[in-house]
């Protein structure tokens, strides 16, 4: 099984992620389960709209490296484009988890090694294996998620007419 973090905020964001998710599918990751949709605080460079993210879990027969062209694809075909580092982008897909390989190779690193460090991710992880462990430190995703030090917002996403655009959601 693999994990993808999903995140947009640009355009139609959850249009953007429904359109990743079934462009891995054609390239052959093949979902099992999508998380709820969450508004996050852009973290880093905070002078951007809120993201909306989720988590994919899924199963492929790719290899990690070509896991990765393929989300690299996904990516680049949705029309990303890198003006800013760590600023807006229509889709980001990040490999957070592959089965339990530990890979530490050039471009490739797995676990996603900040996944710990974003609540944007570990939110909707939570949500779809709070009791998963991930290899090497052993530690589940419930416990990651109560250690980070991270504060970030990530809200349930309420759908369109919720007022997230850079100003936060409604409460
Ligand atoms: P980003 O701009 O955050 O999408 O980062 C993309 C870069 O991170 C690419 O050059 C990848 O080679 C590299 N990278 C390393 N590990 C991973 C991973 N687990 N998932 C996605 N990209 C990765």
């Amino acid at each position: 099984m693999i994990y993808l973090s999903l995140g947009s905020n640009l355009g139609d964001r959850e249009a953007m992620i429904a359109r990743a998710v079934e462009e891995l599918a054609r390239a052959g990751v093949t979902p099992r389960r999508l998380s709820s949709l969450y508004a996050t605080e852009p973290v880093g460079f905070l002078a951007q709209s809120w993201f909306l993210n989720c988590v994919l879990k899924a199963e492929t027969k790719l290899t990690p490296r070509q896991l990765l062209r393929v989300v690299q694809r996904v990516e680049k075909d949705l029309g990303r484009e890198r003006t800013t580092p760590g600023g807006p982008r229509t889709i980001d897909i990040d490999i957070l988890l592959y089965g339990s390989s530990v890979i530490h190779a050039s471009g490739l690193d797995v676990p996603h090694p900040r996944m710990g460090e974003r609540r944007f991710v570990l939110v909707p992880l939570c949500e779809l294996e709070p009791g998963l462990r991930l290899p090497r430190s052993r530690r589940s995703v419930t416990d990651l998620l109560a250690r980070t030090a991270d504060r970030s917002q990530v809200q349930l996403w309420g759908g369109p007419s919720e007022r997230d655009d850079g100003v936060g959601p409604r409460r």
